[in-house]
């Protein structure tokens, strides 16, 4: 019997008898633990109906257990010297599909309906590569791909900053951008050892469970992107001293104040503080006074 890929005996065979050298450009760290791919595979709530949109395969450490759980498995990867290995390697499993390219030019909607058109749900699950995790997620939210659950492998810190609530240090313009648009849970931290090269930063999964609506009514979603990233411009300031001057320059403050009054907000807080529910308002109230 064939060991999975995924043990580093295999691993290490399929990446010497290929010829095959990591691209550190490329965030090319492969999974070579067993647990822990069972534990990001369970996250996602895979069964034979659901479909999984995979990130990077590599050489398809995870691709085959999705292969062995998910009803039908896609995978894009932008590496064409990975495209010949995974062919042979994911052979066996009939129910995947290998796309070369880099996930950040290729259409989704387009994919999903030539790849997702006969299951009930999809997730994506990935190990992705550290370099474009932030893009790569806001890319999969911002496009209101139908999605059930977003299961991802990626650096700690950025783990801690999508979910961080209001107050912490870890709260920015990340996490309301990650919350509008799924709720987050870490699931795990995970040692360096899982990877083969081990990478130099901390790991964790992170489970983004979609939201078929945002939690909180905005008029103008770019407008309330646009408050909240000027809120955090610079963190020790004020959201009063942020917003000013982004959207008052040169004026006096008394118009703001106002308008931060009528949100409910105190203009002496910080961004760090305020919570989704009310960006959304202070968004709205700015939105409504033509700023
Ligand atoms: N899934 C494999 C595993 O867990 O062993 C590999 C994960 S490795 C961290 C990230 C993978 O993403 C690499 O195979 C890399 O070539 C690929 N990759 C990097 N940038 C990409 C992009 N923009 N689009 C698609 N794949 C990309």
């Amino acid at each position: 019997r064939i060991e999975d890929i995924s043990t580093p005996k295999r691993t290490k065979e399929i990446i010497s008898r290929h010829g095959f050298s990591f691209k550190k450009s490329l965030g090319q760290n492969f999974l070579i633990d067993q647990n822990i791919l069972y534990k990001i595979v369970e996250a996602a709530g895979l069964d034979g109906e659901k479909g999984a949109l995979e990130i990077g395969p590599g050489i398809g450490a995870l691709t085959e257990k999705l292969a062995q759980t998910a009803g039908t498995v896609t995978a894009v990867e932008i590496d064409q010297r990975l495209i010949p290995i995974l062919r042979e390697v994911l052979e066996p499993y009939e129910n995947v599909r290998v796309h070369h390219g880099d996930v950040l030019k290729v259409d989704l909607h387009e994919l999903f309906r030539q790849d997702f058109g006969d299951v009930s749900k999809v997730s994506v699950v990935a190990n992705l590569p550290y370099y474009v995790t932030t893009p790569i997620l806001m890319k999969l939210l911002e496009e209101k791909l139908p999605l059930e659950n977003i299961v991802v492998m990626i650096q700690k810190e950025v783990a801690e900053r999508m979910a961080a609530a209001p107050g912490s240090k870890d709260y920015g313009s990340l996490s309301i951008a990650v919350q509008y648009y799924s709720e987050p849970k870490l699931v795990c931290i995970v040692p360096h050892t899982v990877f083969i090269p081990q990478p130099n930063v901390e790991s964790a999964v992170i489970r983004l469970a979609v939201r078929e609506q945002p939690p909180v009514r905005v008029e103008d979603e770019r407008f309330f992107f646009e408050v909240v990233q000027a809120s955090f411009a610079q963190r020790r300031k004020t959201i009063a001293n942020n917003l000013k001057s982004r959207f008052f320059p040169g004026e006096g403050r008394e118009r703001l104040e106002q308008l931060l009054q009528e949100a409910g907000i105190d203009p002496s807080r910080r961004g760090e503080t305020l919570s989704i529910e009310e960006y959304a308002r202070l968004s709205n109230v700015l939105f409504g006074a033509n700023i």
